[in-house]
């Protein structure tokens, strides 16, 4: 099997799609129901997220072994540097090589509780998502990805630190970026434009959330600091009381952004199911069609 930095380099646009790790029995049902309708796609990744607790993170490992063992698909594991000594950082690594886990999304994580809240790196650990990229580099063989931020990081006063801190983690060894979630294509095509003009030509993925609950976005987008647009808002509380029509409204937006990134160059699309595969799966299908 070719690795997923051979994959991203090979010119076609990838297509992946992100989970997280459920907490209930009911939640894995859903899940593994989402990961069969979507391993039936073919996508070039799926990846699971990782949480800020302990019991999250060992859910995170879980699935995501289980991704290797069960099913066709290659599994991108998130690993975020924040709460973790570098000694529980290489076991975990370790974990994922012996798994035969072999691409990982490195960040550095938010402080528990509340993202924006202040905090103090662990004096055993890491500050920052590209020390975690050069030693994941140290450990194995691994295809490695970082984050970047359409509408800057939120603890980042200006772009220009913002952006020389993103080429400095690419430099570290990424092979690729996946963004954190936007609903204004322009937002990406400035990020790609600074970070090209900085002379890195890391990919950059988009990410794409369908907008098909306004309350459940709005709340998600407030965390991300993503600009919610205030027409599709309108649209979707006039039609909150209507979830088909919800869902339609969500679906023909991150469509039209999809078909749109995809004919601005953008290297593939990164979907956020939030363990449901219909809104993305519908979306992906839409762009298929639409030959891009
Ligand atoms: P970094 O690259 O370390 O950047 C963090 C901040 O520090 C930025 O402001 C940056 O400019 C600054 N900085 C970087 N290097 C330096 C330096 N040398 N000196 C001074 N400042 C510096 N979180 C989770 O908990 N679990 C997940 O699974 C998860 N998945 C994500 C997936 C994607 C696609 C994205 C975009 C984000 C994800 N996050 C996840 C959120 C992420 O952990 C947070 O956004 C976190 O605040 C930043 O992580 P980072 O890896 O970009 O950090």
């Amino acid at each position: 099997m070719s690795t997923l930095r051979e994959e991203l380099g090979a010119g076609r646009p990838s297509f992946s799609f992100e989970f997280f790790p459920p907490k209930t029995d009911a939640g894995q049902r859903a899940l593994w129901d989402a990961i069969r309708r979507i391993e039936g796609l073919a996508p070039t990744f799926v990846s699971v997220t990782y949480g800020a607790g302990g019991s999250s993170r060992d859910r995170t490992i879980g699935v995501t072994k289980r991704i290797v063992a069960e099913t066709t698909l290659r599994p991108v594991a998130h690993l975020t540097a924040v709460g973790h000594s570098v000694a529980e950082l290489r076991r975990i690594i370790g974990q994922y090589a012996d798994a035969g886990v072999r691409d990982v999304l490195v960040l550095r994580g938010d402080p528990p509780g509340d993202p924006r809240g202040g905090w103090t790196p662990d004096p055993r650990g890491f500050t920052y998502a590209y020390e975690l990229v050069e030693l994941v580099h140290e450990l194995g063989d691994f295809s490695v990805g970082v984050a970047a931020f359409p509408e800057r990081h939120p603890r980042s006063p200006d772009w220009d630190g913002d952006i020389r801190h993103f080429v400095a983690k690419c430099r570290a060894g990424a092979h690729y970026a996946i963004t954190q979630m936007f609903f204004h294509v322009e937002d990406y095509l400035r990020l790609r434009d600074r970070v090209a003009a900085a002379g890195c030509d890391t990919p950059i993925i988009p990410e794409i959330m369908p907008a098909i609950d306004a309350r459940q976005i709005r709340r998600f987008a407030e965390l991300s600091n993503a600009a919610f647009p205030e027409d599709l808002a309108h649209r979707l509380e006039a039609a909150r009381h209507d979830p088909g029509t919800a869902y339609r409204i969500g679906v023909e937006y991150a469509t039209a952004m999809a078909e749109r990134l995809l004919a601005e160059g953008a290297p593939g699309l990164h979907y956020i199911t939030l363990n449901r595969s219909a809104a993305t799966t519908e979306i992906h299908q839409n762009v298929a069609l639409a030959g891009l």
